[in-house]
């Protein structure tokens, strides 16, 4: 076998062609739409043929292997065609870890995984190992493979990277947490979501540790299902563990070994219940890392957190804004609203992935005083939350969305950006939409 395309010319597809190239294979890339001028000129250092705004199919068809970034879905012509002529299509993920003989921490979940990531890699550095970072965050996995050496990686992995994992194999696998989300790309059908998830604990061995949430019920009814040969460590808020992590009355504790963590969850910089789910994660794979007790508390304490998640912008008038753009779930909003100890201004809205928000109802109920819409067709949030606050207004850019929550909150309130939705409608992305809604605040 010695011909590889690459399907997207992005972080992934790029890193990937590179490290292809590198181990000697004859290599294709092409992308549908134009690929960013910085990785033009890597491709060419590289001497890497490649095309943009079309799919040459007799070049890509004819591959022994084809990488596809993870942005790109089955049904695309070009991906289905090779699909039914039989030719293996895999992630950046799979092809680099085939090179790879570093110890592999993957972490994967509906939320939390690039706040976790960060984490652990935050830990991991501080106690002077070293560690790569990459997956879905970052600098790519492949080219990292392909150009450094790392003695760790820590991969953020999401469903639509572990749907072309066959092969790789995590040393310590993390599942956060499952809950529906992109199920536009898994037929509408909750259990393929669920599938590719737990490929994260595919090919582990005894000697391979799995944590999970185990007050998640999808998480463990499918647990009871599928075999994990991995040391399955729980982690959770509810009840006490043997050998796991668990949070209760305001302590976190971690039980493995012969030396026990345990930390005061109030000293965490970063707050809400769903970061000590996340906090517990990392904490725990601290231990598996063999890094002591006062490292792990260190690390924990000096984690800021991640841009567009949680983070507090500014207070103007005594009421304060909170940007949380990157839910772009409804699970991702219950735990910010679940946090929320004033009332509160909702910027809601951007493209629906189906949502039910149901799971939001009484919280909405208990703590949100107005929604500001912030998407093209906001129909949908009218309709389930009518009848549950009293003001809803629509708005069309993050200026217009801040001035209308400025006007709607009061001295002591929160205004939370914290949409449930995905951003395309209005905004390049959530990030592109988090930081419009930052300049806003700063302009009031
Ligand atoms: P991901 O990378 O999985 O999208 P992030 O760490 O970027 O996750 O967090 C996305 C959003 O999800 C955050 O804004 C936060 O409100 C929420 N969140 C973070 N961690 C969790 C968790 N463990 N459980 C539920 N929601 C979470």
């Amino acid at each position: 076998m010695n011909k590889i395309a690459v399907l997207g010319g992005g972080e992934s597809g790029a890193g990937a062609a590179i490290l292809a190239k590198v181990k000697g294979f004859d290599v294709f890339l092409s992308d549908f739409s134009t690929i960013d001028p910085e990785y033009r000129q890597m491709l060419d250092r590289y001497d890497i043929p490649f095309e943009e705004g079309r799919h040459t199919r007799e070049r890509i068809l004819d591959a022994d292997e084809i990488i596809k970034s993870p942005g790109i879905p089955d049904t695309a012509p070009i991906v289905a065609t090779a699909i039914t002529m039989g030719i293996p299509i895999i992630s950046e993920i799979e092809f680099a870890g085939r090179y790879d003989s570093a110890r592999k921490i993957c972490i994967t979940g509906s939320n939390g995984k690039t706040t976790t990531t960060s984490l652990i890699y935050h830990m991991l550095c501080e106690a002077g190992l070293n560690v790569g970072l990459g997956g879905n965050i970052g600098k790519s996995y492949a080219l990292q493979v392909a150009t450094e050496h790392h003695d760790i990686y820590v991969l953020e992995l999401s469903s639509f990277q572990l749907d072309g994992m066959y092969d790789f194999k995590a040393d310590i696998a993390i599942l956060l947490n499952i809950t529906p989300d992109h199920l536009d790309r898994y037929d509408h059908n909750m259990q393929n979501y669920i599938n590719a998830k737990f490929r994260i604990t595919q090919n582990m061995s005894q000697e391979d540790c799995f944590i999970f949430c185990s007050d998640d019920e999808i998480t463990v009814n499918n647990l009871n299902r599928i075999v994990v040969k991995a040391q399955m460590l729980p982690i959770s808020q509810e009840r006490k563990v043997e050998c796991g992590a668990w949070a209760l009355g305001g302590t976190m504790h971690v039980e493995y070994g012969s030396d026990p963590f345990e930390m005061q969850v109030g000293d965490l910089p970063i707050v809400g219940r769903h970061n000590v789910y996340n906090s517990m994660a990392a904490a725990m794979t601290g231990k598996l890392m063999s890094i002591t007790n006062e490292r792990i508390r260190k690390a924990l304490c000096s984690f800021m957190p991640v841009e567009h998640r949680m983070e507090k912008v500014l207070s103007v008038g005594g009421v304060l804004y909170i940007n949380d753009s990157k839910a772009t779930n409804v699970n991702s909003t219950w735990y910010a609203l679940e946090c929320m100890k004033t009332k509160v201004v909702l910027i809601l809205g951007g493209t629906d992935k189906g949502n039910d928000y149901e799971p939001i109802y009484n919280l909405v109920k208990e703590k949100v005083k107005a929604i500001v819409c912030l998407g093209v067709d906001n129909a949908k949030i009218h309709r389930c939350f009518e009848d549950k606050v009293e003001t809803i207004v629509d708005t069309a850019s993050a200026e217009d969305a801040v001035r209308a929550a400025s006007k709607l909150a009061s001295d002591g309130d929160t205004v939370l950006l914290s949409p449930c939705c995905a951003s395309f409608d209005l905004f390049k992305n959530y990030e592109d939409r988090g930081r419009k809604f930052k300049a806003a605040v700063r302009n009031l």
